[in-house]
């Protein structure tokens, strides 16, 4: 069955057969009846403008609850949705999802913010994948602007041209394109030139231990710096305490995403937390 679905799946289907390849196949047919089990759950997690004290947007992040595996992180099944191919309902169900939420939230009274959705390299391969996205926003009567997509680096170097494309007719949309976790990889400023992003999200490791390091310091401000230059919106993730956020907020970072704002949290406790809103939520 894998083996019809193409990618890598032959190196699972070796003789050495151990327990960690049996608990992978295990994982695996369970994700085939994931969909239709209705065993997907969204979280979001908010992120914020300290400036405005508002809460501009919601990130969707996929949770697999299973009744016998548990929740299971997406760190821990996207990879196998994408060696199967699996990734494409999965990721289709998430845009249309987090889509049909935020247009709940937008009738609420919420009208500006905006749901950003994580798409993974192979999700670039999905025939249609703009014409669906195209098709949910008209469905859930959502205009493209409040619907981000997060790519990271090393999505876009399994294939450069497609993921060229495809993010050029997303932002032709008026999607909002953004770079996930800025920094890690190796050559992401010929990137930002080249591809259509709109938006830099630093990744949480620079600010992880950023009260003693100097050098995630100066990485930060000059990432600031170069969103200003090149007119894109710069999000710091990963803050956890008061310490971090006044850094950055020196470093002149506006917007901010980590669990000292917000956990990520299914979307009624969402709902909740935009409901006792920072000031200014409401409009
Ligand atoms: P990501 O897109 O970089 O998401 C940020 C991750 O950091 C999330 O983990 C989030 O819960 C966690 N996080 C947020 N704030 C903090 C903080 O202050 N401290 C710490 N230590 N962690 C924080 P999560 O939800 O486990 O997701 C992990 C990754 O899985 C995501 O990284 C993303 O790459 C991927 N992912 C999640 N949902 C989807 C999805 O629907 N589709 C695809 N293709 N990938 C997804
Ligand atoms: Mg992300
Ligand atoms: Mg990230
Ligand atoms: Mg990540």
């Amino acid at each position: 069955r894998t083996k019809e679905l193409g990618g890598n799946s032959y190196q699972y289907y070796q003789p050495f057969m151990n327990q960690q390849h049996t608990e992978l196949l295990q994982m695996e047919s369970y994700l085939y009846d994931a969909l239709t089990n209705k065993e997907f759950e969204l979280y979001y997690q908010p992120q914020i403008d300290i400036t405005k004290q508002k809460i501009v947007g919601m990130e969707a992040l996929i949770r697999w609850n299973h009744p016998l595996l548990g929740r299971v992180a997406p760190n821990n099944f996207i990879p196998i949705a994408e060696e199967t191919g699996l990734i494409a309902p999965i990721g289709e169900w998430v845009i249309e999802e987090s889509c049909r939420q935020n247009s709940i939230w937008h009738d609420l009274g919420y009208g500006d913010l905006k749901v950003a959705v994580n798409i993974s390299a192979r999700q670039f391969q999905h025939k249609n994948l703009v014409y669906t996205i195209a098709n949910i926003l008209t469905k859930n009567g959502l205009s493209p602007q409040f619907l981000e997509v997060e790519i990271t680096e090393s999505s876009i170097i399994q294939n450069p041209d497609l993921a060229k494309k495809i993010l050029t007719q997303l932002d032709e949309l008026g999607i909002v394109v953004a770079m996930d976790d800025f920094g890690t990889g190796y050559s992401s400023l010929g990137y930002l030139k080249k591809f259509p992003f709109s938006k830099i999200k630093i990744d949480q490791s620079f600010v992880r231990e950023l009260k003693n390091k100097q050098e995630d310091l100066a990485i930060i401000s000059a990432v600031v710096i170069l969103g200003r230059g090149m007119n894109l919106q710069v999000v710091a993730e990963g803050i956890e305490n008061a310490q971090q956020l006044k850094l950055l907020r020196d470093l002149n970072c506006t917007t901010m995403q980590g669990y000292y704002f917000g956990k990520p949290m299914n979307a009624k406790e969402a709902t909740c937390f935009l409901g006792e809103g920072l000031r200014g939520n409401k409009n």
